[in-house]
């Protein structure tokens, strides 16, 4: 008889059912967890916090399509582990997050660590169970992996005690489950695609907002044949940049505001009428704005605004659905109308505007000037992580994404805190790929010892620090028996935190060293960082809505 740990049964059937990477720190339960994980052929990541390392799991996710995991301790590693978990069921996110537990017959007994785990994970998780024994863990790994990827993807959660972990059992008794499929792919009522191209026919003034939803489904061929052929303009959420390059012609993104104020129909492809697009509702979209909705959610479907035509599909399916429409009966909105003229008006008068601002050479530096400089430096297919209020806000607009998923930042949740876990993902994921982490000093300062982890997995990821002192805006002096709640230490040097395991850091105060620091630093091969000071009263430029209002 051949003998096999429950650990080994939790790392083989991950492995089987996709999951390719694991994230984590180790301790009592779960080491044996890690150790099978790599045997299996798993890449595993130590990390230095589970916050970090759930997070990373819920980029995977994202970037590949099938749940990347984390792995933490009992009690207060797993309890570090819900703010992924929470993080990927905001975004809609696939991740798995195994949580070590004492051993069973000791529930209730208060032992080392005892906590209500699943109880915990259960508000932001699709599907929290705790395998019965070790003999079963195969069904239940399949299941998480399964529910995190089908229908609207998600955060699952797998609670492993002790006893589970460290059984042995005859490998004979094992029942082992073959890979879940990806998700089959839904296709929309076809009576609503007729009806979807004739709303956009009968518009004034059409606008699409391409989403997250259209990058999760790899829907970037579909979506811009679609805009190809109908000569639509759009606008992208945040993370749904680059789903079609930024740079398109039909791109509208600088005209935003004025766009989602003034459309009086807006085809939503995977995005949310949430906070982020101002819940759809006045005054920053028409009164009688007619919504064209797809997603995969049924439920989504209708929220905050009542949806005129309602597609429940998979979005690469149903976009070639309705370009399949389109071969048959071609339609393309005019190119000479009020709506475009006026958007092409607000977009070249929105360029401008910004101009004088990217082109400031004064010191110290704005955001303006030191994200012109970045943008110009990176090559189209660098993954962006980033962070931070105005980093992260301005950065949106100056940095321009080219191609899907790759952009990565504080999301749905507005999560501060997670661009060092992403951008590690992000290099793992694609190690043919540079990595540009830009964040703001306070979003650095969360996570900022996974610079460790960096180094030591050698990836060359830069994480490009925009320093202001402090969270919104810092001060250039403070009494130290009683700092503001905004101010960090002045001019923090981030730049030698990476250089004790092995990276290199430098530090930017003007112009001129801006542009060959950010050079050298981004051919370095190994982690670095670029720790740039701004003006600390630095701002964005004014705008007619804040993100928090309305
Ligand atoms: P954004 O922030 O870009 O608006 P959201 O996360 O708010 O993106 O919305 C993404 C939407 O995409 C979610 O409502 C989700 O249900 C949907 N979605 C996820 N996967 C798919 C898919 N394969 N096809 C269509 N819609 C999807
Ligand atoms: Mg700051």
């Amino acid at each position: 008889m051949s003998e096999i740990s429950g650990a080994r049964i939790i790392a083989r059937s991950l492995k089987q059912q996709g999951v390719e990477y694991m994230f984590g720190v180790v301790g009592f339960p779960v080491i044996p967890i890690a150790s099978a994980a790599q045997k299996e052929g798993i890449r595993y990541l130590g990390f230095r916090n589970e916050q970090s390392a759930s997070y990373a799991a819920g980029a995977i996710g994202y970037l590949t399509g099938r749940p990347g995991a984390c792995l933490a301790v009992s009690g207060p590693g797993m309890v570090h582990g819900i703010a992924g978990l929470a993080n990927a069921w905001s975004n809609c996110w696939p991740m798995i997050l195994l949580g070590g537990a004492n051993d069973s017959y000791q529930d209730g007994r208060g032992a080392f660590q005892e906590t209500p785990q699943i109880e915990a994970a259960r508000p932001f998780s699709k599907y929290a169970a705790r395998p019965e024994s070790a003999q079963r863990i195969p069904f239940f790994v399949e299941k998480a992996v399964r529910t995190s990827i089908s229908g609207r993807p998600g955060a699952v959660y797998l609670d492993l005690p002790n006893d589970l972990i460290s059984a042995n059992l005859d490998e004979q008794e094992i029942n082992w489950l073959d890979r879940c499929p990806e998700p089959a792919r839904s296709l929309a009522d076809p009576e609503y695609i007729e009806n979807a191209l004739e709303t956009l026919k009968s518009a004034e003034r059409p606008l699409v907002i391409v989403g997250k939803g259209a990058a999760y489904a790899r829907a970037e061929g579909e979506v811009r044949e679609f805009l190809e052929k109908t000569q639509l303009p759009f606008l992208a959420s945040p993370m749904g940049k680059g789903v079609v390059p930024d740079d398109h012609p039909l791109s509208v993104a600088p005209a935003r505001s004025h766009a989602l104020q003034n459309a009086d129909v807006v085809f939503l492809i995977g995005a949310r009428l949430n906070w982020i697009m101002h819940f759809g509702l006045p005054p920053r979209f028409a009164e009688d704005v007619k919504i064209i909705q797809l997603d995969i959610s049924a439920e989504e479907i209708g929220t905050n605004v009542p949806t005129a035509v309602p597609l429940v599909g998979d979005a690469q399916r149903v976009m070639g659905q309705l370009n399949t429409a389109l071969e048959t009966r071609a339609w393309s909105y005019p190119k000479q109308t009020t709506w475009r003229s006026e958007l092409h008006e607000q977009v070249s008068k929105n360029v401008a505007s910004v101009d004088a601002m990217l082109n400031d050479d004064s010191e110290p530096m704005g955001y303006y000037r030191v994200l012109r400089e970045i943008r110009d430096l990176v090559s189209r297919d660098t993954i962006i992580c980033s962070e931070g209020a105005n980093t992260m806000d301005i950065g949106r607009t100056v940095l321009p994404n080219f191609e899907a998923r790759h952009r990565l930042d504080a999301g749905t949740y507005g999560t501060m805190g997670v661009g060092l876990g992403f951008a590690i993902a992000a290099a793992v994921a694609h190690p043919e790929k540079k990595v540009v982490c830009v964040e703001g000093d306070s979003a650095f300062g969360f996570s900022g010892m996974e610079v460790e982890t960096a180094c030591r997995f050698r990836l060359p990821i830069t994480f490009i620090i925009i320093n202001n002192n402090g969270i919104g805006g810092g001060l250039s002096e403070y009494d130290p028996a009683n700092p503001p709640p905004f101010v960090y230490t002045i001019d923090a040097r981030y730049e030698k935190v990476i250089e004790a395991f092995g990276g290199r850091g430098y530090y930017v105060t003007t112009v001129k060293e801006l542009g060959p620091t950010l050079k050298e630093a981004l051919n370095d091969p190994m982690p670095n960082i670029v720790n740039i000071m701004i003006d600390p009263r630095a701002q964005r430029k004014p705008q007619k809505f804040e993100w928090l209002t309305h």
